[in-house]
């Protein structure tokens, strides 16, 4: 993996050719390649429950303990889960993300959850788990998005490194819709006049507030409520579903097949109300069911199947998104699944692709790489006329 300033983000280089010839087109790079042809129902071991993948249960839940809940992404699970299993001795440590420096996260072992960071929606090296589980003695648990769980998967099913599976206590999941490079981060400083060093995106409840740090100040921002029209079209260029990592676009595999357990935000409606935050937690493994039963510093209500769809949307919940994207050609039909929220597993709306995705997709991306940041959010604004002219009008209107 190297760092691509380009494009803002970590990814696999080839450095030495000469093992391509070695490998006499047997692809062994691509055999890891979480974004290569990997048949999901094999690698789950399953095909049950269609595209949702092989389920022992769904539970909701919170934290007991306020602060963890409070100060959490979600509502504390990953880091209650943490703590039980290392009070309770049944690991050596965790292997999570840290902050290094900057805007740099790296997989390490840990024993202080206090060390663990909430959410990180910026692309993460996470290559050197494999160097952490070859020299590590004892068994950890593993943390991280479906593509780095199942890349890590992957790797260990090569029988040289099968042995290093032993060590693995149990795999945990987060529900990933996308991420993002860090050339949308630091559009937002840009926009925001702020000489970005350091960014948090999920503090202080379910509302998720993004705050930009630097040595001598701070700036946060409230993603569900800006304050003003500039604040509301700054946030939606940062988080905007067709401006991610483009290899996202393509990603079927939001609610990780091959975890142990899969943890996300409760958004279905029976948790409106909740402005703390909720886990939604799907367990695919008995371990994951043995996990969860040890917890008794976090609060379980029963969950179901299809409320994963409720809380996720089709398009993440089934990877239908990505399936549609595959799809996508330059001529003809365009279609992707929308982004809907729907209680009904067979409610999987289509849209017709539109080009202002494409725009999206192919100019305003190599925009935002190339750092012309103002242009990117002048031709953003004018793909979103309607709103800027209906937002404007329900100004004047308010004030007449
Ligand atoms: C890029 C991204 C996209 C997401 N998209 C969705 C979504 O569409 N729908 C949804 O319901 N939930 C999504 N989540 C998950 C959600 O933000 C919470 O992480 C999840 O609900 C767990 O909450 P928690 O309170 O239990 O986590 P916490 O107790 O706060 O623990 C979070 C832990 O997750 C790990 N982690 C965080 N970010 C990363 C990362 N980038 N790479 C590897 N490990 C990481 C770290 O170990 C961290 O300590 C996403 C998370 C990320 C990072």
């Amino acid at each position: 993996m190297e760092f691509n300033d380009y494009r803002g983000k970590w990814e696999s280089q080839v450095k030495n050719s000469n093992i391509c010839k070695k490998c006499n087109g047997k692809s062994l790079c691509l055999s890891v390649c979480p974004s290569y042809s990997v048949d999901y129902v094999e690698l789950a071991r399953s095909n049950e429950n269609s595209l949702l993948g092989r389920i022992r249960c769904v539970c909701n839940g919170y934290s007991r303990n306020k602060d963890i809940r409070f100060s959490a992404s979600t509502g504390g699970f990953v880091h209650e889960l943490c703590k039980t299993l290392l009070d309770n001795k049944k690991i050596d440590g965790v292997i999570s993300i840290t902050h290094d420096h900057g805007l740099e996260y790296s997989p390490k072992i840990l024993t202080d959850i206090h060390l663990m960071p909430n959410s990180i929606y910026h692309n993460i090296n996470f290559q050197n788990t494999i160097t952490l589980l070859k020299k590590a003695e004892g068994k950890y648990l593993l943390i991280g998005l479906p593509c780095q769980i199942t890349s890590i998967e992957l790797f260990l099913r090569k029988r040289k490194y099968a042995h290093l599976k032993e060590k693995i206590y149990a795999k945990v999941s987060l529900i990933c819709g996308y991420s993002f490079d860090r050339k949308n981060a630091k559009a937002f400083a840009h926009y925001n006049n702020f000489d970005l060093e350091e960014i948090s995106y999920r503090e202080r409840g379910r509302y998720r507030k993004t705050r930009l740090k630097n040595k001598s100040s701070g700036l946060l921002f409230e993603v569900f409520n800006p304050k003003n029209f500039r604040e509301r079209i700054n946030n939606m260029i940062f988080f905007d579903q067709f401006l991610p990592q483009l290899g996202c676009l393509y990603c079927i595999d939001h609610i990780c097949y091959c975890a142990d357990i899969v943890v996300g935000d409760a958004w279905q409606k029976r948790y409106s109300d909740d402005d703390i935050g909720t886990n939604i937690i799907i367990c695919r493994t008995e371990k994951g069911e043995d996990l969860i039963s040890q917890m008794e510093s976090f609060k379980f209500e029963k969950g179901y199947q299809e409320e994963i769809i409720e809380a996720q949307s089709p398009a993440y919940a089934l990877g239908t998104i990505g399936e549609g994207m595959k799809r996508v050609k330059l001529k003809g039909h365009y279609f992707i699944p929308e982004r809907r929220r729907t209680d009904n597993l067979s409610d999987i709306q289509r849209y017709r692709f539109k080009f202002k995705d494409l725009i999206k997709i192919k100019i305003i991306k190599n925009l935002l790489r190339s750092e012309r940041f103002d242009a990117a959010r002048s031709l953003y604004l004018f793909l979103n006329l309607k709103m800027v002219v209906r937002y404007f009008l329900r100004k004047l209107i308010k004030r007449g």
